[in-house]
């Protein structure tokens, strides 16, 4: 995380076109942004920019057009939102580049702020197309990435273009591998990591990669029950990879030997139908029927797992306990966001969390605001915690 440029040493910008990459992926319904969190992010950047006086063009994808024009994933539509965001004028560029997108460039004065076209309307965005980094790095004089998001691929806007211009981190990829370093680069310990979710398949080299990291290493979720599974507990008719007990059994071997302590629950909560308040029990994991599903971990667990974090000075955490959309098995995911939320605020632990559906279950927790850092990138996030070099990052790095 050393290597980075920021804006901080970019120097005297006033007049400079300014290639910007940004994440202005937001959700829509018509022509309203259902969750503005993305362009809130994107603004500060943008807003420096333009007060140091740059002409500052912003980059980004929208939808996945696979290189063609759609007007349906134009970023037109995002144009009027963003601008609202940041209190200014935000003009529109039909393209990311060739002629009449440079003519548009220079019709813009010190200080404006420009959306160019979907980059993703080119099909050299994705296959990060040579000739298409040359033609966008013509529209600008310096880059900066600041969709740490995006980051996981490298494609032209992300990645190309950092070989071709001098290339700055935005603040808010700053603040995001600020967060990461600390969670997991060279955090304090003992560090906990909570991993739930649905699938032990989908989140391997996460756990693979955490049990050598971290001190605690928390499962719950339905991947709980695959260990659970493979450890020879009867999970009944729980969401379950019967055929991953090996995989488990192996990773608990790799946390063993690296000194990892893992903690699966010792009593859930079981239903015989999924969906919302059905009549539940609460029962140690040997006492699950043939006929039931674990759709949450139990409170004596939870208790013991905010016993584990008040012990800890370091959390990450990425995926939710419980089946949490559907109550009330968002209990124990809820309970323990808001031990994490305390903790926090009371300055005894240092908590990052990320993943789109851990993101829904802090807020409805009411804890994500007091988390020290809570990425909003879902793949980039989970790339990160495998321990990959995430490409958009590296070429930004001298
Ligand atoms: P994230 O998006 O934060 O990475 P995931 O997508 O991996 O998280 O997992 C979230 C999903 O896991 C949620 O839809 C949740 O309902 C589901 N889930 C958690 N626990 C269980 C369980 N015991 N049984 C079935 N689904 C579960
Ligand atoms: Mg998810």
């Amino acid at each position: 995380m050393s290597g980075h440029r920021t804006l901080d040493d970019m120097g005297d910008i006033a007049g400079k076109r300014v290639l910007v990459r940004e994440d202005l992926n937001v959700p829509m319904d018509g022509a309203t942004v259902t969750d503005d969190t993305r362009l809130r992010a994107a603004a500060p950047t943008v807003a420096e920019l333009a007060d140091r006086g740059a002409i500052v063009l912003v980059l980004a994808h929208f939808g996945r057009p696979k290189g063609e024009k759609r007007a349906d994933m134009s970023l037109a539509q995002v144009t009027r939102p963003f601008s609202d965001v940041l209190g200014r004028d935000v003009a529109f560029i039909g393209d990311c580049a060739g002629d009449e997108a440079a003519a548009a460039v220079a019709r813009l004065a010190p200080g404006d702020i420009a959306v160019l076209e979907n980059t993703r309307f080119h099909a050299g965005e994705e296959k990060n197309d040579p000739a298409l980094v040359a033609a966008m790095a013509k529209l600008g004089d310096l880059y900066v990435n600041d969709a740490f998001s995006a980051a996981h691929r490298a494609h032209a806007s992300t990645e190309g273009l950092a070989h071709v211009l001098p290339s700055f981190a935005g603040r808010s990829m700053e603040a995001e591998l600020a967060a990461l370093e600390t969670a997991l680069g060279k955090p304090e310990h003992p560090v906990a990591a909570v991993v739930g979710g649905a699938k032990v398949s989908s989140k391997l080299d996460v756990l693979t990669h955490l049990v050598t990291r971290v001190d605690h290493l928390i499962i719950g979720g339905g991947m709980a029950n695959t260990f659970l599974a493979a450890r020879g507990v009867d999970v009944g008719k729980s969401l379950c990879e019967h055929d991953l007990a090996a995989t488990a059994e192996s990773i608990l071997d790799a946390a063993d030997r690296a000194n990892c302590t893992v903690h699966l629950p010792y009593d859930v909560v079981v239903a015989r139908e999924f969906r919302a308040n059905p009549p539940t029990r609460t029962v140690n994991v040997h006492e699950v029927a043939a006929d039931e599903m674990i759709l949450d971990i139990g409170p004596a667990a939870t208790e013991a797992l905010a016993d584990v974090l008040k012990n800890c000075r370091t959390l990450v955490w990425n995926g939710p306990l419980g089946a949490f959309e559907t109550p009330p098995f968002d209990t124990a995911t809820v309970s323990l966001a808001r031990t994490a939320a305390a903790l926090t605020r009371e300055g005894s632990i240092v908590s990052v969390a990320g993943g789109g559906d851990t993101v829904a279950a802090l807020n409805q927790a009411g804890a994500a605001g007091d988390f020290s850092f809570v990425s909003t990138a879902g793949g980039a996030f989970l790339e990160w915690m495998e321990g990959k070099e995430l490409p958009g990052v590296k070429a930004l790095e001298r």
